[in-house]
């Protein structure tokens, strides 16, 4: 069987290579993301594979499926940048990718962490060899309410992270979590916003997610919350967001995802002005941490999301279906 990839990155190489050796798949690997320029590659592929900076909007799929192409493997868990109506009505199929959840999980507890001990003050003085370390005082994870938005897979293993930690966490999700019972005390929505020292977003991007933190949500929190996202960048109005840290009213913020984030993070602008003010301003506040959609950036989580991608495509092919398809 034939698979473009596009989005191969260099990193993946290794496990591109393994699995489709193993699944027995001829690959064509493309290292640009899938956009309008490059879609007419996919032309007599019916399998494809891409990542989450793809664009896979109605007028890409269009070329897709106008090429023969009949189902789209996201190595990636978000896959809002599908056009999912668009792709239902031209016939495409599509799936995610359950990769290794602790990834994100991990990295989420560290921003917490890194929020909560102030550890961008301490580094940044450091750097600058000023050893004082009054204003650098934190807080302990014991003492705080952690508030937990979307308590699927990632939500799911940052809970079990935290409760090492002794937290007390409170979950919102419009589908609760039974495997968290016993960890997890479910609030609804605006008892989460009400109670929480830190918030920590884990649900999809859709469209009733768009903005969930915005000037509304946000004056129903406690002054001086922590607000952390690593699901995705959309979840934020980023200006209601700036304008609540600079009324302090949100005492520190780790982002690793931002709105319009596309094209400019996983590459290299140092000698170009940036037209993203809203980078510009949050890393500027000494209270905010900005990664770079670094979370899911590790060596288990790579090595899943290829296999997953390449064995949901070598299942539809051979069964006519994907364990990892998206229906609904
Ligand atoms: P999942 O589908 O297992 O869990 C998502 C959970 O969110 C589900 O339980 C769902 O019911 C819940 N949810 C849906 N709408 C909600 C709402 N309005 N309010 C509260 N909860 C809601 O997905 P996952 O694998 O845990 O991934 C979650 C998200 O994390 C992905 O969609 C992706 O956008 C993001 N992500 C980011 C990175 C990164 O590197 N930063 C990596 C992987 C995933």
């Amino acid at each position: 069987m034939n698979v473009i990839a596009y989005a191969a990155r260099a990193y993946e190489s290794d496990a591109f290579d393994r699995f489709a050796e193993e699944l027995g798949i001829s690959l064509t690997r493309v290292p640009q993301n899938l956009s309008l320029d490059n879609a007419h590659l996919a032309k007599g592929f019916e399998c494809v594979t891409i990542l989450s900076a793809c664009d896979a909007s109605a007028p890409v799929l269009e070329i897709l499926a106008a090429g023969g192409t009949r189902f789209v493997a996201a190595r990636t868990a978000g896959y809002n940048n599908i056009d999912a109506p668009a792709a239902r009505r031209l016939g495409i199929r599509f799936s995610n990718a359950d990769y290794s959840p602790n990834s994100v999980a991990d990295f989420a507890v560290m921003l917490i962490l890194m929020s909560i001990r102030k550890a961008k003050t301490i580094i940044a003085r450091n750097n600058a060899q000023d050893y004082t370390i009054v204003g650098a005082q934190g807080r302990e994870m014991r003492n705080l309410t952690i508030g937990i938005v979307g308590t699927g897979r990632i939500g799911a293993a940052t809970a079990k992270n935290l409760s090492g930690f002794d937290a007390c966490l409170i979950g919102y999700d419009v589908v609760p979590n039974p495997a968290l019972k016993d960890l997890v005390t479910y609030v609804p929505f605006d008892e989460l916003l009400a109670e929480s020292d830190v918030i920590s977003l884990h649900a999809p991007l859709t469209a009733g997610t768009r903005h969930l933190i915005n000037a509304d949500t946000i004056k129903k929190m406690k002054d001086g919350v922590i607000v952390v996202n690593c699901a995705r960048g959309e979840l934020i109005d980023t200006e209601a967001l700036i304008e609540a840290i600079e009324e302090k009213k949100v005492s520190a913020a780790a982002l690793d995802v931002l709105e319009n984030e596309r094209g400019i993070f996983h590459a290299d602008h140092r000698d170009e002005i940036l037209k993203h003010r809203q980078l510009a301003i949050l890393r500027a506040f000494p209270n905010v941490v900005v990664t770079t959609h670094n979370a899911f950036f590790t060596d288990q989580a790579v090595c899943d999301m290829v296999e997953v991608g390449l064995r949901s495509l070598a299942s539809f092919v051979r069964t006519g279906a994907s364990p990892w398809e998206i229906k609904s």
